[in-house]
């Protein structure tokens, strides 16, 4: 990508046998914040330390502002970079208070105090400046982390899942903090996420790696609604999927007949939410389970071979609002939200 600040082209690191990156391409734009999404080992943790430099690289390389600064046996250390790194186990000076571990990366500067104060603030602990790590909360510890590596104004700030390991509330707060601080910044920012929801929430694009690879980059929405691959449809959350078999572009489906646009076996997917379960004495479901309070259930229903063979044995999962839930071991009827069933090829 033109203009970007932090690049990574044909990125491949090897552990053994092992291609943790197998020519991943990423590009960070100028002011932007970008999440990595992406099963359990699927390579995000490592495309950041090969960004940072703390990784090296064993084919591809990685460009700061278009420089190069990684390539197989040549990397410029991550302390000559202009990249700010938050990782989740937050890792600062236990000898040191909130404010002297935000100067740190200001050293040999004269205002270095007075610009750790501000980032302190911009983060809303200027109160707990004096405070030592272990005298802060796991939340507030992270905030000190974030500030510590605002403060020396880096080109792109790396996060690696920054927020796991903190409970629901403080996690949505921090979720808060960190965007309005690099927003206000104006600071570029790549956040490895492993929750989809905050990550569709929280950036102006996301990416999706899959087996080392960077399979499919695009605004939450597109993601969302267009992905690439069955793989990228399974990272963004839940799903349902049924195997079918499309004749003349059509297959059928729990939900009637899918219009399929290809032929041979295909695989059908949707998301729960966009399921509805309408009581039908006549219906080829049967509810089996429902689960969850408050506003929203999460509904079992199993397909049931009276009338129709298509359902028998199918198991679908849906949200359904309160209002609709239907009852257990009612017969339901499946219906998909306009546009909802996903189909890929296999
Ligand atoms: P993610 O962050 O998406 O969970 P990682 O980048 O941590 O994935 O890991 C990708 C793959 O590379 C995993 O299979 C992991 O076990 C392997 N891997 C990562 N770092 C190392 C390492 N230092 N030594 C050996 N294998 C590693
Ligand atoms: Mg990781």
């Amino acid at each position: 990508m033109g203009g970007a600040i932090l690049e990574a082209r044909g990125a491949v690191r090897r552990f053994g046998a092992q291609a943790a990156l197998a020519g991943a391409d990423f590009a960070l734009a100028p002011g932007e914040i970008a999440a990595l999404i992406g099963p359990s080992g699927s390579g995000k943790s490592t495309l950041l330390r090969v960004m940072a430099g703390l990784e090296p690289l064993d084919g591809g390389e990685v460009l700061e502002r278009g420089q190069v600064v990684s390539a197989p046996g040549r990397r410029v250390p991550p302390e000559r970079r202009r990249i700010g790194l938050v990782f989740q186990d937050f890792a600062l000076f236990p000898h040191l208070d909130a404010l002297s571990n935000v100067a740190f990366g200001l050293k040999g500067r004269a205002d270095a105090r007075a610009q750790a104060t501000r980032w302190l603030g911009l983060v809303g602990l200027a109160a707990k400046a004096q405070a030592y790590p272990h005298q802060l909360s796991g939340g507030e510890q992270q905030r000190v982390a974030l500030a510590r590596a605002l403060a020396p104004e880096p080109a792109a700030i790396l996060l690696d899942e920054p927020f796991s390991g903190l409970d629901p509330y403080l996690r949505g707060e921090l979720q808060e903090t960190t965007l309005a601080a690099l927003r206000t910044a104006g600071t570029s920012a790549l956040l490895v996420s492993h929750d989809t929801e905050e990550a569709l929430a929280v950036a102006d694009r996301v990416a999706v790696m899959d087996r080392g690879l960077v399979a499919q980059t695009g605004s939450p929405q597109d993601v969302h609604d267009h992905p690439v691959s069955l793989s990228v449809a399974r990272a963004l959350g839940p799903i349902c999927t049924f195997a079918a078999q499309a004749a003349a572009g059509l297959a059928d489906s729990p939900f009637g007949p899918v219009s399929t646009g290809l032929s041979g076996p295909v695989t059908l997917a949707i998301r729960p939410e966009a399921i509805g379960l309408v009581p039908d004495a006549g219906g080829a479901f049967t509810v089996t389970d429902i689960r969850g309070v408050g506003l929203h259930r999460t509904v079992h229903a199993v397909g049931h071979a009276v009338g129709h063979t298509e359902g028998a044995g199918v198991k679908l999962v849906a949200f359904i609002d309160l209002p609709l839930v239907p009852e257990p071991g009612a017969r339901v009827r499946p219906v998909a939200a306009p546009g909802a069933l996903q189909v890929f090829a296999g």
